[in-house]
């Protein structure tokens, strides 16, 4: 059996809502998959597939897994499910010249307008990593998206939501599937919602206002190191203390297993640190595009006057947008401060 029941598990709500409207005849005819995480890009969009074409669910909306459909779709032989996907030299999507100009979403569309041969009459198309087809294969697909033909499944999936045209956003159903749900472990993790808030809280465009967040995220950030130290040095208490009665070579050892207990640790905080600046900034961003708040992976992380009333979705997503290049400056070795500082000033900018 596919990952149903890890899903059921891991995001609750959601797959009940989704259970719910295959139930009411009311699922979309497209979803975007919004996760940073890869595994969840590949394993979604079968278990939505199987839910929607079953043709006999179970009473609670789930699939059958028994009927002729989802035999075929669980082994991955079902004929009408197509996938599009970046080319592996290009890494982009691209509208192509004809529908026999294979991989491009020319052929992916046109294989929409053949008639399905399939029991159940379904066709299901996958579009991984969505956010790289280019400008002109969004605008071309977003006709399709307008105009859906018949009994059709559209899955999007992207780690990337903010390289999205907003018209292709806003006519998918979008499911966001993060992981840590309240896992964030790192000092002062509590402090951090309240800090963006006061960022984006900012009509004035204070730069002085800025500053402050900017100083409080780099503090966080500063600190995760020595945390990380404190952290492994009470691990270690007891075989430290043993450890002055052995000989020079012991303990050389020792303190080389403590050094990289502490990096991996320091690592481990400041991706926690990073990732939770993202899931906040996605959360703001899907919420003010209509996600309901039952629906947020990690709405915990928003309290505090997260999404002050005048947030626009184009403006949310901007922010978002500005994270996602914070994250890659931090992650390239980028000087950390300096990275933080452009971020709270290009949140706080006008434009
Ligand atoms: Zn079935």
């Amino acid at each position: 059996m596919l990952d149903w029941q890890r899903f059921e598990t891991q995001f609750p709500m959601m797959m009940s809502a989704l259970r719910h409207a295959k139930r009411s005849g009311r699922m979309a005819h497209a979803y975007l998959v919004v996760t940073s995480n890869p595994d969840y890009r590949i394993a979604f969009p079968p278990l939505l597939s199987l839910l929607a074409a079953c043709t006999s669910p179970a009473p609670d909306g789930s699939p059958c897994m028994k009927c002729e459909t989802c035999r075929q779709l669980s082994s991955g032989i079902y004929p009408d499910a197509y996938t599009l996907a970046p080319t592996s030299k290009a890494r982009e999507i691209v509208i192509g010249k004809d529908s026999d100009d294979i991989d491009t979403l020319r052929w992916f569309e046109g294989l929409f307008h053949l008639s399905s041969v399939t029991e159940s009459g379904w066709k299901i198309g996958t579009i991984q990593e969505a956010d790289t087809m280019n400008e002109s294969a969004q605008n071309a697909f977003l006709k399709t998206l307008e105009e859906p033909p018949g009994k059709c499944l559209f899955i999007l999936t992207t780690g990337r939501v903010s390289h999205l045209l907003p018209t292709i956003r806003s006519r998918c159903q979008t499911l966001a599937l993060t992981d840590n749900k309240c896992s964030y472990r790192f000092p002062r993790s509590a402090d951090l919602p309240g800090i963006l808030a006061g960022l984006c809280d900012n009509p004035e465009r204070s730069i002085m206002k800025a500053e402050d967040s900017a100083r409080a995220l780099i503090d966080i950030a500063d600190s995760l190191y020595e945390a990380a130290e404190k952290e492994v040095a009470a691990r270690w208490k007891n075989r430290i203390e043993t450890a002055k009665n052995l000989e020079n070579a012991g303990v050389k050892l020792l303190e080389k297993r403590i050094e990289g207990e502490i990096g991996s640790e320091y690592r481990r905080y400041r991706e926690q640190f990073m990732s939770m600046i993202h899931a906040w900034f996605a959360q703001r961003a899907l919420l003010a595009s209509g996600i309901e708040n039952s629906l947020l992976p990690n709405p915990e992380i928003l309290d505090g006057g997260a999404l002050p009333e005048k947030t626009s979705e184009e403006k949310a997503y901007k922010a978002l947008a500005f994270a996602e290049d914070l994250l890659k400056a931090m992650r390239t070795n980028v000087n950390d401060e300096l990275a933080i500082r452009t971020f709270c000033l290009k949140v706080t900018s006008k434009a």
